[in-house]
């Protein structure tokens, strides 16, 4: 697919669309409370937001795994409303954009189904066109989630955005501009390190780069 009609702009769902990581936080650590293990401190756990859940757990209680997963995907979809919201601009941004003609997806580590009903949460969904999730094949850093993501898009990658590294590295696997947002999970430091083409504190930027397509 050539350049000029590739239209698929990827974002990352947690701390990058959505301020979710206190809600997110806070079933993880439930689940600790819930097995009556020893829990981690709220910091220790920001820092490994963005990884999978069982490999976040594995840092922790390794003996423990399955059970804390368990614990934690029955509380997180009851309580992830309580203070996740979008980020100021998000639905903006969204919107226009989608006005302009681009095609918008969310490319997440979150699973298929608990990503989609956060999206619908949060009121997104009808303002992106695809929502994948990872499932099945290799997390980012890898590319796979944003490969699935365009194909069911139907169009070529654009921008890949993102609040942490992982973000960027897969999105440059993929062949994509990245575009760092400061609000979430890794700090400037971190983020400046994997070279994104733009490192911002807000979504505004992104639309100076995508003007309407004809
Ligand atoms: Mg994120």
């Amino acid at each position: 697919m050539s350049a000029s009609s590739s239209r698929g702009i990827l974002f990352d769902l947690d701390g990058t669309l959505v301020d979710s990581l206190p809600d997110i936080i806070d079933s993880f650590l439930h689940a600790f409370g819930h097995l009556g293990l020893p829990a981690p401190t709220y910091e220790q756990v920001r820092a490994l937001i963005g990884h999978p859940l069982d490999w976040m757990y594995s840092q922790f209680a390794p003996d423990h795994v399955p059970a804390l997963c368990v614990a934690y995907r029955e509380h997180y979809p009851l309580n992830f409303h309580r203070r996740s919201r979008p980020y100021p601009g998000v639905v903006e941004v969204l919107r226009a954009l989608r006005e302009r003609g681009y095609l918008l997806a969310v490319a997440t580590t979150k699973r298929p189904d608990m990503a989609r009903k956060f999206v619908d949460a949060m009121g997104l969904g009808p303002l992106l066109h695809h929502v994948q999730g990872t499932d099945g094949f290799p997390h980012k850093p890898a590319p796979d989630v944003i490969h699935h993501a365009l194909a069911a898009l139907g169009t070529g990658g654009l921008w890949m955005v993102g609040d942490t590294a992982l973000d960027l590295r897969a999105g440059q696997a993929a062949g994509l501009r990245t575009y760092a947002v400061t609000w979430g999970t890794h700090p400037v430091d971190v983020l400046a390190g994997a070279s994104p083409d733009e490192l911002q504190p807000d979504l505004q930027r992104l639309l100076t780069h995508l003007p309407p397509l004809a």
